[in-house]
């Protein structure tokens, strides 16, 4: 049973002294349930924040001082480069590097991303391991079903829980998961300091997702590896971008409006991780970072006949 929702901004005292709970920019009961759900699943300690973004600031924040160096996956999230760019403003630098090879050595924190959205590399964890500053995965598109980044060598797991780990499309939240423990209390503290807090309601419904991420998972997995085949076999498509596993692929058509416009059972919507289907053009967001006819399609739990029966319709208009 899911642990009741309390919505409670403060609690009352214990014999005159503050107990577990006394604020809620503290620490809240459904956050800390859904925190250790996590944690449980990454082995680590997990830290839950209002979304993906808020994640990545309240981690840049915590561990890094101004003149330190991040080396950042080229083709890791548009967002997170975006979010060093501003954070430049306050002294801390980043240099951008292929995470399929081994990162530059003079970074203080490498951040890899597995797989890349939208490009769907793989980063080298043992490259990434063997570097000796702070390793962060960005591990959204491969969930705890597919990757223990933790075990491969990372310090730190990120996640845009808003995608598979709530997997609903009506949760915005991120978390942090810290394999040592003095991380995740430097996190937390930052974390209250800061207010970067997420909602009891977001914490609860990730609490519910995370009962069913496996079976979401692995079913969205085995739709997604069936739609990349199907499309590397289509004349309209010019080149696929699948790992083998998770949910989320990327392909190039000559003329990416005409087919995100023309699915009915897919979404025409920005997002990932969700129980329904999304495709969209990276290319209104992320410029000429991507190629121009880019589809991201993130595969949700419609029969993937009719998935492929909405593609192969659209991919008609290409
Ligand atoms: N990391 C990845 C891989 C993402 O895809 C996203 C969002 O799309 C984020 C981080 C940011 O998460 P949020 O949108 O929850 O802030």
């Amino acid at each position: 049973m899911e642990p009741p929702l309390d919505r409670s901004t403060t609690w009352p005292y214990v014999d005159g002294e503050p107990g577990p709970f006394h604020y809620a920019r503290n620490a809240h009961p459904v956050g800390v349930e859904a925190e250790r759900a996590l944690g449980a699943l990454e082995g680590g300690t997990a830290l839950l924040f209002p979304s993906g973004m808020g994640a990545s600031t309240a981690l840049l924040l915590a561990l890094l001082q101004p003149g330190q160096v991040v080396a950042l996956a080229e083709d890791a999230y548009y967002g997170t480069g975006v979010l060093l760019g501003e954070l430049e403003r306050w002294g801390l630098r980043h240099a951008l590097f292929d995470q399929t090879g081994p990162p530059p050595a003079n970074a203080d924190l490498v951040w890899i991303e597995a797989p890349s959205n939208p490009l769907l590399t793989m980063p080298d964890f043992e490259a990434a391991a063997a570097h000796p500053g702070l390793v962060v995965c960005d591990a959204t598109a491969a969930t705890p079903v597919h990757l223990q980044a933790l075990e491969r060598g990372c310090d730190l797991v990120l996640h845009s829980a808003t995608k598979y780990l709530a997997g609903h499309h009506d949760a915005m939240l991120g978390a942090v998961v810290a394999l040592d423990p003095a991380h995740a209390a430097r996190l937390l503290e930052l974390r209250t300091r800061t207010g970067i807090v997420a909602a009891p309601d977001a914490a609860w419904l990730l609490l519910r997702g995370l009962k069913t991420l496996e079976v979401r998972v692995e079913r969205q997995s085995a739709t997604a590896a069936a739609l990349a085949e199907l499309l590397r076999g289509h004349p309209a498509v010019e080149h696929v971008r699948y790992p083998g596993f998770g949910a989320l692929l990327s392909f190039d058509v000559p003329d990416a409006r005409a087919v995100e416009t023309a699915t009915t059972r897919i979404a025409n919507a920005t997002s990932l991780g969700g129980v329904t289907s999304t495709m969209e053009s990276r290319r209104r967001w992320e410029g000429e970072r991507v190629p121009a006819g880019l589809l991201r399609l993130a595969v949700g739990l419609e029969p993937v006949e009719a998935l492929w029966a909405d593609l192969e319709q659209a991919l008609g208009k290409a």
